[in-house]
């Protein structure tokens, strides 16, 4: 059986990002890139699955620019079999990339098709429910556990409160929490080894889509700065401070 794992380039999560000054999004010149924290579970649970000898070829799809070769030769270091960048310098939405990997899907036929539950850049949340919707597959939102036997998927939800577990048929599709496993580093001969995978090179026309978008960012701000604390010398200071500064009781 195939899986397909979807990766996306983002900012890495370690960088404190700066909103431009224009305000029409954060600075991405001359800053450290990544796999998208949840693409990495997304991967290391497949290749746990290659392991368990359920999946037999791991493929890594990324939609975005040249230099997301990056994070394909990541994900293939740490155990993808192949990869396809769908080349684009478009600032690619959801709904778009989720109409790319349903084209995917419906060429390599994969049972399992991974991905994160969100990107930490645009937090959209979105496309692996578009994906199944488009393709008319069973999903598992927000896996914490994934186990594959007898045709179906079983997937573990981290609900609010609690935890719900779901059989699906196949394919399915899984996006993954923070909670399903933890992402192994690539080794230095696997790293060597991965430039000599395969990555096909595509573009979106190739799926038929178009990477137009529907949605314009107006305006991105940077959270308030917060205030410095002060100490105050007894409780009858504080509060009057709540009462007459903060104004919160
Ligand atoms: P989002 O819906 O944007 O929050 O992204 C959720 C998940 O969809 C990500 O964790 C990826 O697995 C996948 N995804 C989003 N954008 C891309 C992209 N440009 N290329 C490949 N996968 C993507």
């Amino acid at each position: 059986m195939k899986a397909l794992v979807a990766v996306k380039r983002v900012v890495d999560y370690n960088v404190k990002v700066r909103v431009k000054s224009d305000h029409s999004g954060v600075e991405l010149t001359n800053v450290k890139m990544a796999i998208n924290p949840f693409c990495e579970i997304a991967v290391e649970e497949a290749v746990r699955l290659k392991e368990k000898g359920i999946v037999t070829e791991i493929i890594a799809v990324t939609v975005g620019p040249q230099a997301a070769q990056e994070q394909l030769r990541s994900a293939l270091a740490v155990g993808a079999d192949r990869a396809i960048l769908v080349q684009t310098d478009d600032e690619v939405q959801p709904l778009a990339i989720a109409k790319i990997l349903k084209a995917i899907v419906d060429a390599e036929q994969p049972q399992v098709i991974l991905l994160g539950k969100q990107a930490i850049d645009g937090d959209n949340n979105q496309t692996g429910q578009m994906l199944a919707a488009l393709g008319g597959y069973a999903q598992g939102t927000f896996a914490s556990k994934l186990t594959l036997a007898d045709g179906k998927a079983q997937v573990t939800r981290e609900i609010d409160g609690g935890l719900q577990t779901l059989s699906l048929s196949l394919p399915v599709v899984v996006t993954t929490d923070l909670r399903l496993n933890e992402p192994r580093y690539a080794s230095l001969p696997n790293i060597m080894k991965a430039k000599k995978k395969p990555l096909d090179i595509k573009s979106a026309a190739d799926y038929g889509v178009s990477t137009t978008p529907t949605i314009k960012t107006l305006k991105v701000e940077p959270p308030r700065e917060r205030q410095a604390g002060v100490i105050v010398k007894t409780v009858d200071d504080l509060v009057s401070k709540l009462k007459n500064e903060a104004k919160v009781i």
